[in-house]
């Protein structure tokens, strides 16, 4: 039988440890040696089996004391070590790892290599949320209803049967993964590939939970309030941590992510925070000047046109648009007038229209001349006489 190495030598640690400082020693051991981020290197999975049952012992108060008192050989005479007959192997090492450190999540820990994870992330739920200008100019919270598998209430998300519980996958042995030894004409490889009996977690329930089939999670409606900020657009999405699917069989759950979208209105057209409406006024209103009743994100608002309005002119309605996302500034609300022609004149009003035109003939009103246009920063542009 070889010698066994000292726990505390494996760890790094004096025999004054803390706990805290076994806790620490083994989790860095752990995360360089773990067969996930080795695959098929047998060294690494000896240091970290080697690492493993050292942690196991070191951080039970009472197997550290029989350890410090009699050594190794203390706690092969039955101390209360339960490693079975085959001794401290890869699956007992890798369920205490699991079971101390498997919250932090494998994908974290791992920095996104693409190792078997042993909790399942569930996945996300997208979805599309249609808002009116209305809602974005001030913002809104909007309740959503959703489909979403949540965690089984009642296996509480393991998938066992109640009252019992999870035993060791007999495809993988408990290591979570199937290795394969390939031979191409480059040499030998070392295949390591999930196990697809287990997903990764080197155990599976005993007796399935009747409610959910093993699966530790249901198909659920819920609805869910999102509080929209004012000034959003089409294409921003707002996440909500969790509460996408739940994993299978206790995995955390994914996230919701709600896309958001902006419905067209028929009155309004968006330009940035500000909003552009058109409205018509007869040739007497814009020439004579009056007021309209507009509509506006919020109601109706007045708008007064002064006597010789133009086609084309913009009436600016100062804070009456949409509320900036950053920061506290509305936008506006612009009214672009046009002149209406009309169409067909009633016999009265083509008697007005004849008698104005005599009126005009040789005043500086008389149309028919050429005009420069100038570019406008809205509408049709303005127009300036030569
Ligand atoms: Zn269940
Ligand atoms: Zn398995």
């Amino acid at each position: 039988m070889t010698r066994k190495r000292d726990y505390y030598e494996i760890l790094g640690l004096s025999r004054d440890a803390s706990v805290e400082e076994v806790k620490k020693a083994y989790r860095a051991l752990a995360l360089k040696y773990h067969p996930d981020r080795n695959p098929g290197d047998e060294s690494a999975e000896e240091k970290f089996k080697e690492a493993t049952e050292a942690y196991e012992v070191l951080r039970d108060e009472e197997k550290r004391a029989t350890y410090d008192r009699y050594g190794h050989a203390g706690l092969s005479r039955g101390a209360g070590l339960d490693f079975g007959f085959g001794g401290f192997d890869l699956a007992d090492a890798l369920r205490a790892f699991m079971r101390d450190f498997g919250d932090f999540g494998l994908g974290d820990l791992f920095g996104g290599v693409s190792a078997p994870s042993v909790e399942t992330r569930g996945s996300d739920i997208r979805i599309n949320l249609q808002l009116t200008l209305e809602e974005i100019a001030d913002g809104v919270k909007k309740t959503v209803r959703l489909k979403r598998l949540a965690r089984c209430g009642a296996c509480g998300g393991s998938g066992a049967a109640p009252g019992t519980g999870r035993s060791t996958c007999q495809t993988c042995q408990g290591t979570g993964q199937i290795r394969r030894v390939q031979r191409t004409f480059f040499g030998q490889f070392m295949n390591v590939a999930t196990c697809p009996s287990c997903g990764g977690r080197g155990s599976v329930v005993k007796e399935p939970c009747q409610k959910c089939r093993g699966e530790g999670r249901v198909q659920t409606q819920e609805t869910v309030e999102v509080q929209i900020p004012a000034g959003v657009s089409t294409g921003n999405y707002i996440p909500k941590k969790g509460l996408g699917n739940v994993g299978p069989q206790g995995g955390p759950a994914g996230d919701l992510i709600v896309f958001l979208e902006e419905k067209s209105h028929d009155v309004f057209v968006r330009e940035g925070d500000d909003v552009v409406c058109d409205v018509e006024v007869s040739f007497s209103q814009a020439a004579l000047g009056t007021k309209l009743e507009v509509p506006s994100l919020r109601g109706t608002e007045e708008v007064r046109l002064a006597a010789g309005t133009q086609s084309g002119s913009v009436v600016k309605l100062s804070g009456r648009g949409i509320k900036s996302l950053h920061g506290h500034r509305r936008g506006d609300q612009l009214v672009r007038v046009h002149v209406r022609t009309p169409v067909k004149l009633s016999a009265r009003e083509k008697e007005l229209f004849e008698e104005l035109f005599g009126i005009e003939k040789d005043g500086p009103a008389r149309g028919g001349r050429a005009v420069r246009r100038r570019q406008g920063a809205h509408g049709p542009g303005e127009l300036e006489e030569e």
